[in-house]
């Protein structure tokens, strides 16, 4: 499937588009607005849906004169349970029991003494965990009951069952803030029916660095993700689509583009971008800056402000601010951004937050190793107006790099080399490396070659193809650019050899060269004459092996000059030389 170009839009088409009319009193307004006409902005190539259905049961957890009112609000229409939270006591006849005065099985509502221990799930498929004399179970079976399992939760209790950034669909929790509550029993009854929404993520599990032969490594999307959406499964991991509401974090923090957003894909968002940005030039503007809004509360904060905005910002409403990292960042400056505002709303979510600024940490490192702008990429909170203000007008005064052409891709990694030789190509002070913030997805690997016996185990684990052996030669390859610093090779390393060094180099031979981290002579069998270890890994056996009762006679020593055929041979030869030396013992 493929993204198909768009048309462009009408002066009434983007007023609805950006959710207001942006001012044209200037050169920069009015170029603003042929570009911003000239391109749809939602050339997106399609992903498949997640679909959810609900019939409506909802789990209400409160006290029980809280909750009795709210059934009573909510169950004319809808099948309402009400948990009433209490603690369990193996000594009463039932932990999960029927509160007196509930109107029993069968009815629309029913009232629920229980011991909660846990919700989970999304809308059409929650379930309610409690806990009867020690023992976890699942309550709407223990009910009987014919709704099960719950569609929606709402979820009064303090603290409340679930707590994550991001509350899944379909689960309410207001704690005491009134209004927030007024808002969910508006909600809820809007949510019986079917639904459904994109699926916002794609999944390499090839090229994820999350684990291999037993070792963990990688595990920033799953800390990134405020949805609790993602968790290990051995050596990747999964995502739950239900879960997922398109944060986009995951892939913003993936070193490697193993997860990576679907809607937008990186290319078309970066291409609507770019063709913007062509327009905006061609049309007259100067200094074009990137301003990177949600399409909720960022949408009505661009509402709010756009006549006091300067005219060169180019509006970019995403569903997630989240979604978008240093790949898009740096392709923006590439196409003659002079600057990329993120804007952060108070209601982005902490864990949101965090990753966008190391990754804008990454970013304003690989900028000031060519000394470019480090603060031609910012994140700026909405609610501290007068920063925000002062930052977008300093941009306004920069000068903007010579547009880039390259062609841009969905794939993260490619995207930022292009980018990068791009702006290096225009760099006041290039550099030939620069150093990067520890956790950086760029660096190379020293290897200590004293104590490095090229055994290849981190060959093997290695997810990214940096490290490779050397075929027949008993060589440790690596290629600096495939190296996403994910740590499995330091880890599966029995000599502590490795330790990884963070640094992005910008000249693309040394970049991509095949270099040699360690070599070593083969080791010939001393029978056969066939090469089968390495000259260190022999003298290494030979030394650690020298006090042990097995290995103090010449013969045995010699075994382990041996390849694995020849020693079979010699330790049966005349009754063997193993039993010679255990006779000794
Ligand atoms: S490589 Fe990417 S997908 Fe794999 S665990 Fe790390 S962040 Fe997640
Ligand atoms: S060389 Fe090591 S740190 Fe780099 S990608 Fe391979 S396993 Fe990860």
């Amino acid at each position: 499937m493929s993204a198909v170009k768009s048309a462009g839009l009408s002066v009434t088409e983007l007023e609805q588009r950006l959710g207001c009319r942006l001012p044209e009193r200037s050169a920069d307004g009015q170029a603003r607005s042929a570009a911003l006409m000239a391109d749809s902005w939602d050339d997106r190539t399609p992903t498949s849906l997640v679909a959810y259905t609900s019939a409506g049961s909802v789990a209400i957890i409160a006290n029980r004169e809280v909750g009795e009112d709210l059934v009573t609000r909510q169950g004319e229409t809808l099948k309402c349970t009400l948990l009433i939270p209490r603690v369990d006591d193996a000594s009463q006849p039932g932990a999960i029991a029927d509160a007196a005065g509930g109107s029993g099985e069968g009815g629309s509502t029913r009232s629920i003494y229980a011991a909660l221990a846990g919700v989970s799930g999304y809308l059409g498929q929650f379930t309610v965990k409690g806990r009867v004399g020690g023992e976890v179970v699942d309550i709407a079976p223990s009910l009987l009951t014919a709704h099960k399992p719950f569609d929606i939760v709402l979820d009064l209790g303090e603290p409340a069952q679930l707590e994550c950034e991001m509350l899944p669909p379909g689960y309410f929790a207001p704690g005491t803030d009134g209004e927030a509550l007024e808002r969910a029993l508006a909600e809820i009854p809007e949510l019986v029916g079917e639904f459904d929404k994109p699926r916002y993520f794609n999944y390499n599990p090839d090229i994820c660095a999350h684990g291999a032969s037993g070792i963990r490594a990688c595990t920033r999307c799953i800390d990134a993700c405020p949805t609790l959406a993602i968790s290990s499964a051995g050596e990747c991991i999964e995502v739950n689509p239900y879960l997922c509401q398109g944060g986009g974090s995951c892939a913003t923090a993936c070193p490697s583009g193993a997860i990576s957003y679907a809607f937008p894909l990186a290319g078309d968002l970066l291409a609507s971008l770019r063709r913007v940005l062509a327009d905006y030039y061609q049309s007259g503007g100067l200094a074009a800056q990137v301003l990177v809004y949600d399409g909720d509360s960022g949408r009505e904060w661009l509402r709010q402000h756009a006549e006091s905005l300067p005219e060169n910002i180019i509006p970019c409403e995403v569903e997630e601010i989240g979604a978008l990292g240093m790949d898009v960042w740096l392709c923006a400056l590439a196409y003659g951004a002079v600057a990329v505002t993120m804007l952060c709303m108070p209601g982005t979510p902490p864990s949101v937050r965090r990753e966008l600024e190391e990754q804008r940490l990454f970013a304003a490192a690989i900028l000031q190793g060519m000394g470019h702008d480090p603060d031609g990429i910012r994140l700026r909170e909405a609610s501290d107006e007068a920063a925000l203000m002062s930052a977008l007008g300093e941009a306004s005064t920069g000068q903007a790099l010579e547009a880039a052409t390259f062609q841009p891709q969905n794939e993260k990694r490619t995207n930022i080399r292009l980018a990068v030789e791009h702006l290096y190509e225009q760099a006041p002070a290039p550099a030939e490396t620069a150093p990067l913030p520890a956790g950086a997805p760029f660096g190379e690997l020293l290897v200590n070659d004293k104590t490095c016996t090229l055994c290849m185990a981190c060959v093997s684990v290695c997810p990214a193809s940096a490290l490779s052996d050397g075929g027949s030669e008993p060589k440790l390859n690596f290629i600096e650019w495939n190296c996403v610093q994910c740590g499995l090779c330091e880890s599966a390393c029995p000599e502590d050899a490795i330790q990884r060094h963070t640094r992005f180099v910008y000249d693309p031979r040394l970049r991509r060269a095949t270099r040699v981290l360690n070599e070593d002579k083969p080791f010939h069998c001393v029978s056969c004459g066939k090469p089968f270890a390495t000259t260190r890994v022999i003298e290494s056996m030979r030394e650690k092996l020298s006090g042990h009762w097995m290995f103090q006679k010449p013969e045995a020593v010699k075994r382990l000059e041996m390849c694995e055929d020849c020693r079979v041979k010699d330790m049966f030869k005349d009754g063997g030389g193993l039993l010679d030396a255990h006779d000794d013992a």
